[in-house]
């Protein structure tokens, strides 16, 4: 962080502005917004500033700079259009500890000015710690873009209400919950906006009446297989509104990062050394938080009702009484195949696609005949220490040696790894590769030396 984002308070405080033409303007009319106590240095002025001298909202000063003019202020802006004044300047000020704002050499500046989208009170300010102003400003554009026009009024709204909120919910997590009503209240906002404050008020005093949710609920969210944009709006809104998150192993650091940063974070997978937490207590810990009034929400690798056990803890949740809904995500074989430019169907090689255990030890439990028919790809999950045994059954049924098969080793991450060849070469792939993998047969395979792109 090169710069320490801040916003201060410059109302009736002291600024220097060095600097009479159209850049000090437009500097001037920010400070002049945020109220600031502006005295204007310079040998000549835009006409603008007589005119705000005249209506007695700024001091000028005409004359050269001198260090002295900046004894008393909080902030010093140098926008002369002569780059050896403005150095002295920001020299000046930083000899007497003020925050100095340069307007054409941002490696010298104390301070540096955002791009600022605003719905007072609320603002967003973008910075390029000077590196790329321009793209600062896109930016900016997208997000005026984003936020609506009545943004502003609702933040007042709210932080009228907020000493009333604080009172009447005693628990941080309820306020959260009463505030997030608040936000997405569909008619709210937009009564605010048309200026009907009677009706708001009627409205607000609704949601004051309104029993809060106090039963905690789980939400079942399928992360996707490891790149954080493969996980969906809707899974990213549970994540950020969360109190608690139990996650495992193959859930990826960068979707954690999404996490809200207060939320409470529960780790049950496996860690070296050590076993995973077992079914039976990570089902008790869903129940226990969620009965505490918690929002619970439990992140799975990929989709959490594709090998995730997902069912089995809402079936555990089923008769507690506790709500429960599931955000799908993108399984592991959809990312693989994605991002290892193999198609799991394709009209010439694959009708069918079958996701398959690689649990396969025990005798009877897949039917190696059907696997091993021609034109379906198979996907094998968990399957890497079971490479051996797939291969073998697969080829005792028929399967011919030559047919193309893919390891994909965390797909669609940074780190993913792809060994290919074909099946009688399976159980020497496998040892190659490493956990999480997903083994992928059938003749889409060698579609991948035509289409990878990752
Ligand atoms: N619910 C998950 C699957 C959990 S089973 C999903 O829908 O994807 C765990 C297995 O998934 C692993 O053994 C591996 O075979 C596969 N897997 C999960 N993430 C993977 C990834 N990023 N790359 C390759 N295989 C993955």
């Amino acid at each position: 962080m090169n710069y320490f984002p801040l916003f201060c308070d410059l109302h009736r405080k002291t600024v220097l502005l060095v600097g009479g033409g159209d850049v000090a303007e437009r500097k001037a009319r920010l400070l002049l917004k945020a109220g600031a106590d502006l005295r204007v240095c310079a040998t000549v002025f835009s006409s603008p500033f007589y005119e705000w001298q005249q209506a007695g909202k700024l001091t000028l000063l005409e004359k050269r700079f001198a260090p002295e003019l900046i004894d008393d202020c909080w902030l010093v802006v140098a926008a002369t259009n002569d780059r050896e004044v403005n150095q002295q300047i920001s020299a000046c000020a930083e000899a007497r500890r003020v925050f100095c704002n340069l307007v054409d050499a941002p490696e010298l500046a104390s301070a540096i000015m955002p791009s600022v989208v605003e719905r007072s009170p609320l603002l967003v300010a973008i910075s390029s710690a000077g590196a790329a102003p321009v793209m600062a400003r896109l930016l900016r554009e997208k997000i005026e873009a984003l936020l609506p026009q009545h943004l502003g009024k609702i933040t007042a709204w709210a932080g009228v209400l907020r000493p009333r909120v604080k009172a009447a919910f005693k628990q941080p997590a309820q306020r959260r919950r009463f505030w997030e009503k608040l936000f997405q209240h569909d008619r709210l906002a937009q009564t605010l906006a048309n200026g009907d404050e009677d009706r708001a008020q009627q409205l607000t005093e609704t949601l004051f009446s309104e029993p809060l949710a106090t039963r905690g609920e789980v939400v079942l969210v399928g992360a996707g297989p490891g790149d954080a944009g493969l996980l969906t709006l809707k899974g990213l809104q549970q994540i950020q509104q969360a109190d608690v998150v139990v996650y495992d192993r193959l859930v990826s650091d960068e979707v954690m990062e999404l996490v809200r940063r207060d939320a409470e974070r529960i780790f049950v997978g496996k860690r070296a050394g050590f076993h995973c937490v077992p079914q039976a207590a990570i089902n008790q810990i869903l129940l226990e938080q969620a009965k505490q009034g918690k929002r619970v929400v439990r992140l799975k690798g990929g989709d959490p009702f594709i090998f995730g056990r997902g069912a089995e803890e809402l079936e555990a949740l089923a008769g507690s009484g506790v709500p429960f809904s599931v955000v799908p995500g993108i399984t592991a074989a959809s990312g693989c195949s994605a991002y290892s430019g193999i198609p799991l169907t394709h009209r010439d090689y694959a009708q069918s696609v079958r996701l398959v255990t690689g649990h396969v030890q025990k005798e009877g439990a897949l039917d190696w005949q059907n696997l091993a028919a021609e034109k379906q790809t198979l996907v094998f999950y968990m399957g890497l220490s079971q490479a051996t045994e797939i291969q073998r059954q697969l080829m005792a049924h028929g399967m011919s040696g030559e047919m193309p098969v893919a390891l994909v080793e965390n797909g669609t991450s940074t780190r993913q790894r792809v060994f290919s060849g074909s099946l009688d070469r399976l159980a020497m792939l496998a040892e190659q590769a490493q956990s999480p993998s997903l083994i992928i047969v059938g003749r889409v395979v060698a579609l991948r030396d035509r289409l990878r792109w990752f």
